[in-house]
């Protein structure tokens, strides 16, 4: 036996399960087809938002949280509707709800903080849901930042690894592609696949894919932390389910290009079962990064509640099509919706003012304070009136952001930037006049200026996160901004279906015995945790839960 567990994948998942291996002083073998810099995987370029409930960072800022709370919107969101019986794709997705809701009201927060993460006292409200009590949505702001961003949350195990492969306990297999399972018996007994070439491709940067050799590893168990599907279009088109129409001909990416759902099929070759391949969930907030990493890069602006978003013809979106709200009713509105669905974008409209408060950018390049640390300065930017230094970079730079002092103006520079002018000025100030005249009072029948209201109640929004109502064409609050906002692929809520002890199921439902799963690559634990809705903050979480819980388990059983 080469060890006592191969791993394959060091992103968080895999980093995790070989961190609570090292615990009892297992053997790994960790294997990744990339090359050291890039340990970590996504969660290094996350934005490092962790779901928490009932945190002391939420009742300092006045927010009261339950378990049961978090589970009445965990099953909400999730919508689990594959529950015929134990062989159905949602029946361990549903257990792992409940699992992981527990875990993070619970054990999760003790366990970062020993384990080196530390949070910044800022608590988001992400997707605040469909408008219903018992719909999708978070009651109430769960989003937890760590310091460091995704490199606080990473790079933990990632130095856990690197201190195991100097005690020799942690074996590196970078450069080393997994291309098939070794099945004995019934069994999984190890891995085989191709040496690649080295290549010291900058983190995230695509790697060559030369072959210059072959390798078997064999142990008792193995892990598979391989990811998800974000980075392949081709396998997102496959499986895009019918209910959100069809894919855009146009999307970017979120993802490093390593995120190739490649060895998902390899699995089920060999005996795994996939469920719920067909959720997924991207974003509609997505534009081109100026400064590319990987091919196609797309950022994400986690916007506030105040921009005004506009469909391609220049239509205001109806609810919950609002942002920050339902992200899967808003991609579903924009694909299914006959006439704006033949076309791949939408657009912003916000003031100055806006943008400086309300606006982030996903990623841990993109919030460079709280990456690097820096707490003053964190809190003079998230105060200031100033838009954050990357956030303006993308306004200056950014090649789908126009700015004017005019609506007549901005709307010609947003026709700029289409083949055809599908904007009507005159529609577009119609709609903002209607809007501006529901901001003289503190209440409003518009459903996103009450949501504005709302948001402003809730001290942390209020601190550093959502403008004062105002009239978009206040040249006060000006300049105007335009921002054309493409798909971007992102995360795959269905995958490899385990059991809680995170081993991979067969399709009679019988164990795969020798082989386990986690994070993206089991959907976050049980083949889709999340079901069809995610509340955010919840794919970090649920790669340490379900890493964690795979290494308890052969910690105890091997
Ligand atoms: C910009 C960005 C922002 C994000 N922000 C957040 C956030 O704030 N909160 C949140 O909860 N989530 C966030 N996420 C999502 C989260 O980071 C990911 O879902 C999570 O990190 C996935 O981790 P993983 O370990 O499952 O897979 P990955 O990180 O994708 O790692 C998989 C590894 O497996 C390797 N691999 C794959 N196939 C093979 C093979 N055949 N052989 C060998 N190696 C292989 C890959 O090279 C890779 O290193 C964000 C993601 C991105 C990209």
């Amino acid at each position: 036996m080469d060890a006592d567990v191969i791993i394959v994948g060091a992103g968080l998942a895999g980093l995790v399960a070989a961190h609570e291996l090292r615990r009892k002083g297992r053997r790994v073998a960790l294997v990744d087809q990339e090359n050291a810099n890039n340990l970590g995987g996504q969660a290094f370029w996350s934005f490092g938002g962790l779901f928490l409930v009932d945190s002391p960072e939420q009742r300092r800022l006045g927010v009261r949280d339950s378990l049961d709370l978090a589970w009445r919107d965990w099953r909400g969101s999730a919508g689990w509707d594959r529950l015929e019986g134990p062989q159905d794709e949602d029946y361990w997705a549903k257990q792992w709800g409940r699992a992981y809701v527990e875990f993070a009201a619970g054990e999760k927060r003790h366990w970062l903080r020993d384990n080196g993460i530390s949070l910044t006292p800022m608590v988001g409200w992400a997707e605040r849901g469909s408008g219903r009590a018992d719909g999708h949505g978070n009651s109430v702001p769960r989003f937890h930042v760590a310091w460091g961003t995704g490199t606080g949350v990473s790079e933990p195990f990632a130095q856990s690894a690197r201190e195991a492969a100097e005690a020799g306990t942690l074996t590196f297999y970078h450069r080393h592609q997994v291309d098939d399972l070794i099945v004995e018996a019934g069994r999984v007994t190890g891995v085989t696949g191709t040496a690649l070439a080295p290549d010291n491709a900058a983190r995230a940067m695509p790697s060559n894919r030369t072959a210059v050799g072959s390798f078997t590893l064999r142990a008792p168990a193995v892990v598979l932390a391989t990811g998800g599907i974000g980075g392949n279009h081709e396998l997102v088109r496959k499986y895009w389910p019918a209910r959100l129409g069809k894919p855009p001909r146009q999307m970017i990416t979120g993802v490093p290009a390593h995120v190739d759902g490649r060895m998902l099929d390899i699995a089920e070759q060999a005996g795994g079962r996939i469920v719920n391949r067909d959720r997924m969930w991207h974003y509609v907030e997505g534009v081109k990064n100026w400064d590319p990493v990987w091919p196609k890069h797309a950022i994400r602006i986690l916007p506030g509640p105040s921009p005004l978003w506009l469909d391609a013809l220049g239509r205001r979106l109806p609810f919950p099509a609002l942002p920050g709200y339902d992200t899967v009713a808003t991609l579903k509105y924009l694909r299914t919706t006959p006439d704006i669905a033949e076309h791949d974008h939408s657009w912003f409209i916000v003031t100055r003012d806006i943008m400086a408060k309300e606006f982030a950018l996903s990623g841990s390049e993109q919030n460079r304070d709280i990456t690097d640390r820096k707490k003053l300065a964190v809190f003079k930017s998230r105060l200031s009136s100033q838009p954050p230094v990357e956030v303006e970079a993308f306004r200056q730079k950014g090649e789908d952001f126009v700015t004017a002092e005019t609506l007549e103006e901005l709307v010609a520079k947003m026709n700029g930037l289409t083949d055809a002018p599908l904007l009507d000025a005159a529609l577009i100030r119609r709609q903002i006049e209607d809007r501006d005249a529901q901001v003289d009072n503190p209440y409003a029948k518009d459903v996103q200026i009450q949501g504005i209201h709302n948001s402003r109640r809730y001290l942390g929004d209020r601190l550093a996160r959502t403008t004062k109502p105002h009239k978009l064409l206040d040249p006060k609050h000006g300049p105007l901004i335009g921002i054309k906002l493409h798909t971007l692929t992102r995360k795959s809520l269905g995958g490899l279906q385990t059991d809680l002890s995170s081993r991979v199921l067969r399709p009679d439902g019988t164990v795969f015995e020798g082989l386990y799963a986690a994070g993206e690559a089991a959907g976050f634990g049980g083949g889709g945790v999340h079901g069809y809705n995610a509340l955010e903050g919840t794919f970090l979480g649920g790669c340490i839960f379900s890493g964690l819980n795979a290494g308890r388990d052969l910690n105890g059983t091997l």
